[in-house]
């Protein structure tokens, strides 16, 4: 049994930042209290009590280095990430991309967590900063879907109204009820080992299905909002909305897949990927949709192969909250209002899982320096790690809005500006990562 010490730093929040942050600390040999609302408390999209949950899609985007995210996950590997770790031990198949088993990724943070010398966890909802005390140092990572109490008291300690946008959710289908006659497995191009389930549809069935979808009936967003979604995670019949074969050139392109049965390439493909170890449940990739549940049924069953589809998850959409980072934070994650308040994960202003992370990486380093009495000097912007810290406190420009990393991000020098030298981009980022990792270890950064 832990014996409880007065922590060094407090945090809150153990989604993917908040573990992140908090294994860096407790790593260099800093004494951390962190504390979650779940399993008492659930947000609208967590499911479970276990840490680092994944709400959505269990992919943490391309595995290749010539691939923005594909590097900022290299360079977290080199700085010893936890959440880098979970993910490469519960990996499954999927073509390009880190794909992980959701359920034994999320089971390995909480218990490296849990059992780490370092780390007390506290259960139960934080409504306010002031209820934590006077501890020192304090860490928010309550994410998008932060409780509405702290909300509240976020808002009125920055004097800033929240930004906001919808993000939804694609449905997982167990695999025994998908029709294996007419659902083929390919990974396109033959990436990877057949990684995907494709279910075909010839131009027909095509366009009576992206008419379903923009008929169907949708979950409204609220009165007075506007509807703004990420770009990059579009909800399926919005692309629908967009034109008739906007999905046929997205999530549904067919390229680089034969359907054996007709030994043709499909007019347009449904992929599905595998979502857990055992191969039970597949996701829906790229379907994330806000349509009513019985009209997800209804329409999905158009799917060949999914006819007879059993959903264990439906698709939903949620509004994501989020801070204007570059007007109220350093480049130290600090509440520039409120000394001693630092920020991370999604509601700083970066999108996706890895990106999340990345930011309670840094926020666990900055932290443990500020405990030494230094400010640690953030990495170069060549880096995509430096990139992501120098978008979200340093970005100009009233419509500042979440970002997935990408190369367009990174200070790149001219003579490696092609998009053909991306590799040798990456390795100078990977060198520069490591040279940046070793002056701050050089400077006592590590227990
Ligand atoms: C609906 C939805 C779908 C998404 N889909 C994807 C996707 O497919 N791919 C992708 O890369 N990204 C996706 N994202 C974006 C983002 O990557 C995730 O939200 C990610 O989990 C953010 O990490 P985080 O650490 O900032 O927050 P989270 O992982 O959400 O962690 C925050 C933690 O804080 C806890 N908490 C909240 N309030 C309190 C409180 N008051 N007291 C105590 N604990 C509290 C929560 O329970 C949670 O465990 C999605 C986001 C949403 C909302």
């Amino acid at each position: 049994m832990k014996i409880s010490v007065e922590p060094e730093v407090t945090i809150v929040g153990a989604g993917l930042a908040g573990t992140e942050a908090a294994w860096q600390l407790a790593q260099r040999g800093h004494q951390v209290r962190l504390h979650e609302m779940r399993p008492e408390k659930k947000s609208e999209a967590h499911h479970t009590g276990d840490f680092a949950e994944l709400v959505c899609s269990n992919s943490l985007r391309g595995a290749d280095l010539k691939n923005a995210v594909g590097l900022l996950k290299e360079e977290m590997r080199v700085l010893d990430s936890l959440i880098m770790r979970a993910a490469d031990r519960h990996s499954v198949p999927g073509g390009g991309a880190l794909v992980v088993d959701r359920e034994g990724f999320a089971k390995f943070v909480t218990q490296e967590i849990q059992n780490h010398p370092r780390i007390e966890i506290c259960h139960g909802e934080i409504s306010g900063i002031a209820s934590l005390g006077s501890q020192g140092l304090v860490l928010l990572a309550t994410g998008p879907l932060t409780s509405p109490a702290l909300a509240e008291n976020i808002r009125q300690l920055t004097g800033s109204e929240y930004l906001y946008f919808y993000d939804s959710i694609a449905p997982i289908v167990e695999a025994d009820s998908i029709n294996l006659d007419i659902a083929f497995r390919a990974s396109r191009y033959d990436k990877g080992e057949a990684d995907y389930l494709n279910c075909p549809m010839n131009r027909e069935e095509y366009e009576a299905f992206v008419a379903a979808l923009v008929a169907a009936e949708k979950v409204a967003t609220k009165e007075f909002e506007k509807p703004k979604f990420f770009e990059g995670c579009l909800p399926v019949e919005v692309m629908a909305e967009r034109g008739r074969d906007t999905l046929a050139f997205g999530p549904m392109k067919p390229v680089g897949l034969i359907d054996p049965r007709t030994g043709l390439r499909p007019h347009a493909v449904v992929q599905l990927r595998q979502d857990n170890l055992h191969a039970t449940l597949y996701n829906m990739v790229g379907f994330q949709t806000r349509m009513k549940y019985p009209e997800q049924k209804r329409v999905f069953g158009m799917i060949p192969g999914l006819e007879k589809a059993e959903f264990v998850r439906l698709g939903s959409m949620h509004r994501n909250t989020f801070i204007h980072s570059p007007v109220l934070l350093s480049d130290q994650l600090e509440l520039k209002s409120r000394p001693g308040l630092f920020l991370a994960g999604q509601m700083i202003g970066v999108e996706g899982y890895v990106e999340s992370a990345s930011m309670g990486l840094y926020a666990g380093m900055v932290l443990a320096d500020r405990l030494k009495g230094r400010e640690l000097k953030p990495p170069p912007p060549s880096t995509a790690l430096g990139a992501l810290v120098r978008h979200v406190t340093g970005a100009t420009g009233a419509d500042f809005q979440p970002m997935n990393i990408n190369f367009g991000l990174l200070e790149i020098p001219k003579h490696l500006s092609r998009k053909e030298r991306r590799l040798e981009l990456a390795e100078q980022a990977l060198a520069q990562i490591a040279a940046w990792n070793l002056g701050n270890l050089a400077m006592g950064g590590a227990a």
